[in-house]
């Protein structure tokens, strides 16, 4: 575990107690509970410090965030381009949450990112962050984002503007990333932090309800599918892919988000220790891939997909294959990692 830096939390806390005008906060596209709860986390923080906060979301972010507080406060990249344009130019102050290079906020947006005239701030877990924030707190050896804004926050000397709001959109975060306290929790700082946070008052039973218990009857539907038409399973190389066609989509009426657990299913196979999941959208592929023990999927999603995340769970865009042929070139990717997949076969 590595302490936050003090030189760099005096730097930051000298930034929040010049400003005086706009701060903007974004995270990464496809917002996640953790971009999300760390993005209005912290805006309700600065807010309670007296400070003008604007979050941003690169595009839409699924309906089972919504109950946080603030997130009707959110400008949607997609949605509203020219106000977030003209935000980002009026703004002192860029927060980037829980992504470690401008391009995952899009390849748009992130070059508005890159542009910005004032102070940028990075706070972020994933590792390999690319150096593109005046200030930046990368810290991947922490669970989730959130757990690290309420670690700097208090390193800030900010604990009185931390309050139920705040504590209820870290704790999703935490909660989410983690996969509900499964994976990235050795560390027993992060069941501290946890603790501190039911102590604002945070109801745990509660945020799992209002997480993980608002889908649809479609979703269960489609899930159901998905496991018995769209799954393979790979013994030989501890593997599973599953994929999501636009048609398969259609028939279950998908909304956003419908897919969000699925990759982590095939894990719960005994034997069955990385996990692919191919979503087809209208102009590419997304690649949700999991792992447990060693396997390392963000090296694979960055060799093959130009993708990356965290050694246990990463992403990518496919642009340049149907949905079809990525399942057979990541097949054929397993067949090149045999002899590392021999070796993650966990107890
Ligand atoms: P998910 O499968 O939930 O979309 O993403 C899992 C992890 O991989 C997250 O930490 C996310 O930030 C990262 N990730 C997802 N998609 C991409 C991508 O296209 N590029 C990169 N670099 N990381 C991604
Ligand atoms: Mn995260």
């Amino acid at each position: 575990m590595n302490p936050i830096d003090k030189q760099k939390v005096l730097k930051f806390k000298e930034v929040l107690d010049t400003v005086t005008g706009k701060i903007a906060l974004v995270p990464h596209i496809n917002p996640d509970g953790d971009a999300i709860g760390s993005m209005l986390g912290l805006s309700r923080i600065l807010q309670n410090a007296g400070k003008d906060v604007n979050p941003i979301t690169p595009n839409a972010f699924p309906d089972f965030l919504k109950w946080i507080e603030g997130s009707d406060t959110i400008i949607i990249y997609d949605k509203n381009k020219d106000k977030v344009k003209e935000l980002l130019n009026e703004a002192e102050l860029l927060i980037c949450l829980d992504f470690n290079q401008s391009s995952r906020t899009g390849d748009e947006l992130g070059a508005l990112l890159e542009e910005f005239k004032g102070t940028t701030v990075l706070i972020d877990h994933h590792p390999y962050p690319q150096g593109f924030t005046d200030i930046e707190f990368s810290q991947p050896d922490y669970s989730s984002t959130c757990e690290l804004v309420l670690h700097l926050a208090q390193a800030l000397g900010y604990e009185e503007y931390i309050d139920l709001n705040v504590a209820n959109s870290l704790y999703c975060g935490i909660l989410t990333d983690t996969g509900s306290f499964r994976h990235g929790v050795s560390d027993p700082r992060t069941f501290k932090s946890v603790s501190e946070l039911i102590a604002y008052g945070v109801n745990p039973e509660e945020v799992n309800r209002k997480v993980f218990d608002g889908y649809s009857a479609n979703r269960m539907q489609l899930m159901g599918h998905c496991l018995s038409e769209c799954m393979i399973i790979i013994p030989e190389h501890h593997a599973a892919i599953m994929w999501l066609s636009l048609e398969t989509q259609k028939k279950f009426n998908y909304q956003k988000g419908d897919n969000e657990g699925f990759v982590n299913i095939p894990l719960s196979i005994k034997g069955i220790h990385v996990s692919a999941l191919f979503t087809e959208n209208d102009h590419q592929v997304k690649g949700s891939l999991r792992s447990q023990g060693d396997f390392p999927v963000n090296e694979l999603a960055n060799k093959y997909f130009g993708g990356g995340g965290h050694r246990n769970a990463a992403g990518c865009e496919i642009k340049d294959m149907n949905l079809e042929q990525t399942v057979e070139k990541f097949k054929e990717i397993l067949g090149e990692y045999e002899e590392l997949l021999k070796k993650t076969k966990l107890d």
